[in-house]
């Protein structure tokens, strides 16, 4: 016995009709019930399931002329003696409830032919495309309509005949055994597949099966500052739906590839600029590149290695706010001299002779250097 039916409720009260209502307001205050309980609605509410359960059973008494005058008179005992109590318990969910008892979702107008599911693909794009947004092709394959047979599954120029087992309407009523007695559904027809047509020579290309597996392009716009990871969502580019529904959507996952000069730190820009040693000691004037191409910055007396320099606004652009800009980061590496020639070697020799403390004396502390150094 489903635990539904252990504290039987009265049918008209669950219902909420009158004792004499007749059998179309039995029926509409049923389908007002189901409505509102239907899984697409009410998918929040655990206890629908229990609700539709005991709708269901209210409905299937007073629905029938013989079992609701056996309740008007005997009440639920009189129901069970005569053996046929339903029981929902086959149904795994309320979902299925529904497809038993309207057939395949009917009557709440989601029935119709399938939209097409979604696809993805991915494409690779280089940081300056990333930067400056940039309209890219795209290839990826998607089911779509034969191009041999326009999607009728004939053999171009061969006849496609009425099917024999729907007669044409493509659908099929299922009669099966259920609670609520036996329940006529309507299905899609397992010759024809639900067209009501068949070819008489099946399309050589798709097997007859009006779709085929398709390498498609697509223009997709990348807009300027996109991050590594990022989805970009192509509208009605996905598989193609079933005849009259809407194709599904394309998914482009853009990855960057890595940069020879940049690395990406948010809308940051990060670069390495090599400083030799001298250079560093007296300051000078370096180009640094940048992804237009290149700046010049002043790297000031005693530069450290390690040291970073910041040009503003000229990191990567801020995703869908225009004029706004990260900046670059560049990094000072001192490079000391190797493979001295010989007179280097002496200038170096006479150069260390006059070396003093105060020659190597920081105005930073060891923590604020420490600090610095792990930030890069
Ligand atoms: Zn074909
Ligand atoms: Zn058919």
């Amino acid at each position: 016995m489903p635990s539904s039916s252990s504290l039987p409720r009265d049918p008209y009260e669950v219902l909420g009709v009158a004792r004499d209502a007749n059998e179309t307001t039995v029926k509409k205050a049923f389908r007002k019930l189901a409505r509102e309980l239907h899984p697409d609605v009410n998918a929040h509410d655990p206890d629908a399931e229990t609700k539709f359960k005991q709708a269901a059973e209210a409905y299937e008494i007073l629905n029938d002329a013989d079992r609701r005058a056996t309740y008007d008179r005997y009440g639920h005992e009189g129901l069970r003696s005569g053996g046929s109590s339903p029981n929902f318990d086959g149904f795994g969910s309320i979902a299925d409830l529904f497809d038993a008892f309207f057939g395949g979702g009917g009557g709440f107008g989601a029935a119709g032919p399938r939209a097409g599911a979604d696809q993805s693909a991915a494409v690779e794009i280089d940081l300056e495309q990333a930067a400056a947004g940039a309209a890219v092709d795209v290839r990826y394959e998607v089911v779509d309509r034969c191009e041999r047979c326009h999607g009728n599954g004939a053999e171009p120029g061969t006849p496609i005949k009425t099917c024999d087992r729907c007669g044409g309407n493509g659908v099929l009523q299922a009669v099966s055994r259920t609670p609520f007695g036996q329940v006529a559904r309507t299905v899609a027809c397992d010759v024809c597949s639900g067209d009501g047509k068949i070819a008489e020579r099946p399309c050589a290309r798709c097997d007859g099966r009006g779709r085929e597996m398709l390498t498609h392009a697509v223009s997709i716009d990348i807009p300027a500052g996109i991050a590594e990871g990022q989805r970009i969502r192509v509208a009605g580019r996905g598989h193609a739906g079933e005849p009259g529904a809407a194709g599904g959507d394309l998914y482009v996952l853009v990855s960057i590839r890595p940069h020879e000069r940049f690395i990406r730190d948010g809308d940051d820009l990060i670069t390495v600029l090599d400083v030799p040693a001298p250079a560093a000691a007296l300051g000078a004037k370096f180009e640094v590149p940048t992804l237009e191409g290149s700046e010049d910055v002043h790297v000031r007396p005693g530069t450290q290695s390690g040291e970073t320099l910041e040009l503003r606004s000229r990191g990567m652009p801020l995703l869908r706010r225009p004029g706004r800009r990260g900046n670059l980061r560049v990094v000072v590496n001192v490079v000391i001299p190797r493979h001295l020639s010989d007179e280097q070697r002496r200038l170096f020799e006479r150069l260390n002779e006059t070396m003093t403390d105060n020659n190597t004396r920081s105005d930073e502390s060891v923590f604020t250097k420490l600090k610095r150094a792990l930030r890069v």
